[in-house]
């Protein structure tokens, strides 16, 4: 499966560099007060050295007092600045992340259908919860500290160089390792973090899939395929890591080694400028505690290397799901609507055969047509052409002349409505979850549409429109979300309905009840609806039979069933079945497709 796009690093790059641009005050206010907080830090092993030399040349206790309370106010002011730098450097960090996690949420909400169905649920979950949160503490703690690093690291040893230049060199001899490994790390890293992410990923995806399709496992004992299918992954991010570790595991080696190196060049060159009295010893402790000082933010600023290399690979994947390229904005839906015409429209899924072959369709403005067809015969395909989701491989489907896919997205969604078995109810009140498809809409509105689906139990509730629905609150069964979809329906009052077996999850008397309702409130609204329960069809102006990706036969049903063939077959076998409804109505659990218990979200690893 073709994942979601990964950034390249010159666009992560920018990214970090329009971060920092957006916030620039602070982000200055956090370099001057970190710069005075080290500058305060450098005070104490200088004074030190002070202390030494004074004594040595026969200094008072007054003296030796002075200098330490000048030691203390050093250490009192860099507490100090140090305080306020953090203060600063969280609410940076915060304000980034809360920025960073705003545009995610606006580039996921971008992203068109077809490219959320093709790359899955896994990959945009973990880009949405492990890569945000990584970006998140990397802005956070991350970026604040190798700031205060740098700026200390760049101070220590400018000190030790003013102290004497020789000394200086002396304090460098640790760098060239350091720097090599890094290099070494660092070009290496980068690609083993997003290995080990696309792994983990991978992962979810697969443990996903497994958890929603636990039925389908069951039902087909699927469940030692699924375990080595999750083995597999397991396995691969087993690896990833590994690989990760190993990176780790040299560059910490080689670092921890190349430590004591300087301390021991500045003992030995300190010495040998002490015995021909270019240097005081006050200069050298000095200089040795400024190494021994350094060690702290260079350990810190390595350590935060690794995390700044998983949030840049965190970072480049979630800046990945921006670069999905949005539906491109279309033209207006044609004034008045018009017919809704197919054209030699040809279909395959991703590199898959053909699963539409050659659909003509021409369907007036209001008209009602059932499309009929075995399970497999591609009937919610044609649907989802019909909406726009998925654009023909060859052919066409317009509306009033205008290709549907050509229309604006959003134009084409509120005109064009297709409603499947999939629903889903929102966290949040009954009012929260209509006002979606109408947000002006009167709470007597609202009413009225849940009444026309045949959603009694809404009036039952306690707190009416604002009870609130979803996890921890009131759950609404499967037949419930229907009618709540039904009636979003209602209020959304589209031009084209496209109902892919929209009320399998009723029972057959609710479900007809329920159509019929619909066909009064949307009278002149054009209705295809896939159509399992065949009362449906008969209730419709046209009927249409797909069999193998081709209609084959399209009419009244009066016609068709005067014609003889597959349609009345169907019908026949259909009437031949006993009758489950005591009303004596042609209701019949028999179905033409998948029922509404079989069908599940399709999944391409369940497939
Ligand atoms: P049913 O009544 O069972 O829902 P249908 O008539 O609606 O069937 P479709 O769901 O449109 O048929 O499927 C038509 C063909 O396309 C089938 O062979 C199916 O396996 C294939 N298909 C459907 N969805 C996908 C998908 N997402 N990826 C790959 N193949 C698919």
């Amino acid at each position: 499966m073709t994942g979601l796009p990964v950034a390249d690093r010159g666009t992560v790059r920018r990214a970090v560099g329009r971060l920092l641009r957006r916030d620039r005050r602070t982000v200055v206010l956090l370099l001057v007060l970190h710069a005075a907080a080290a500058i305060a830090r450098l005070a104490p092993p200088w004074l030190l050295g002070v202390i030494i030399d004074r004594v040595a040349a026969g200094a008072g206790v007054a003296t030796v007092d002075r200098l330490a309370l000048a030691i203390v106010g050093a250490v009192v002011a860099q507490a100090l600045l140090s305080r306020y730098a953090q203060y600063a450097g969280h609410r940076f960090g915060e304000r980034a992340v809360a920025q960073l996690r705003e545009e995610f949420v606006r580039s996921t909400l971008r992203l068109p259908v077809s490219v959320v169905e093709r790359v899955g649920a896994g990959d945009l979950a973990t880009r949405s919860s492990v890569d945000v949160s990584t970006v998140g503490s990397t802005v956070r703690d991350v970026v604040p500290t190798i700031v205060i690093c740098t700026v200390q690291l760049a101070l220590l040893f400018g000190a030790i160089f003013l102290l004497h230049p020789l000394l200086g060199l002396a304090a460098l001899v640790g760098l060239p390792s350091i720097g090599v490994v890094t290099r070494w790390y660092l070009r290496r890293a980068s690609p083993a973090y997003l290995a080990e992410g696309a792994a983990a990923a991978d992962l979810t995806e697969a443990l996903t899939a497994t958890a929603d399709g636990a039925r389908t496992v069951e039902a087909l004992r699927l469940a030692d395929d699924r375990i080595a299918h999750g083995t597999t992954r397991i396995d691969r991010l087993w690896q990833a890591r590994r690989a990760t570790l190993a990176l780790r595991t040299v560059f910490f080696t080689v670092v921890e080694a190349s430590y004591p190196l300087p301390v021991a060049a500045v003992l030995l060159v300190g010495g040998y400028l002490l015995h021909t009295g270019t240097v005081a010893l006050g200069a050298v402790v000095a200089a040795t505690l400024y190494l021994q000082q350094a060690i702290e933010p260079l350990d810190r600023l390595l350590q935060w290397t690794e995390q700044a290399q998983r949030g840049f690979a965190s970072y480049a994947r979630v800046l990945g799901v921006g670069l999905v390229p949005p539906e491109p904005p279309g033209g207006a839906f044609p004034p008045g609507g018009g017919r809704l015409v197919v054209r030699g429209a040809r279909f395959s899924y991703a590199d898959g055969p053909d699963v539409l072959h050659g659909i003509d369709l021409d369907v007036a403005p209001g008209e009602r047509l059932a499309v009929v067809g075995p399970s497999g015969a591609g009937k919610s395909t044609l649907a989802r052409l019909l909406a726009g989701v998925d654009a023909p491989r060859r052919g066409s489907v317009s509306v009033g002349g205008c290709s549907v896919t050509d229309l604006d997205p959003a134009e084409r969604r509120r005109r064009i409505a297709l409603v499947t078995q999939e629903h889903h109810v929102f966290i949040g009140s009954l009012r929260d979850n209509l006002a979606f498809a109408a947000p002006d809409a009167s709470d007597e509105r609202m009413r009225a549409a849940l009444a026309t689906v045949g959603a009694d139990w809404s009036a039952a509730l306690p707190d009416g429109l604002d009870t609130l629905l979803g996890d921890g609150a009131r759950q609404l069964g499967a037949a419930e979300a229907q009618q709540l979809a039904l009636a979003r329906l209602v209020l959304a009052d589209p031009h084209t309905l496209i109902l892919d077996e929209a009320t399998a999850a009723l029972d057959p008397t609710t479900a007809r009840r329920t159509e019929r309702a619909l066909a009064a409130v949307l009278a002149e609204r054009t209705v295809i609806a896939i159509a399992h329960r065949l009362n449906t069809a008969h209730d419709a102006d046209r009927v249409a039979v797909l069999e193998g990706g081709r209609i084959t036969e399209i009419g009244s049903h009066h016609d068709l069933l005067r014609a003889g063939g597959a349609y009345a077959a169907l019908w026949r076998s259909w009437h031949a079945e006993p009758r489950d409804t005591a009303s004596g109505d042609t209701e019949r659990p028999h179905t033409v497709g998948r029922t509404g218990a079989d069908r599940r979200p399709r999944h391409p690893d369940l497939a």
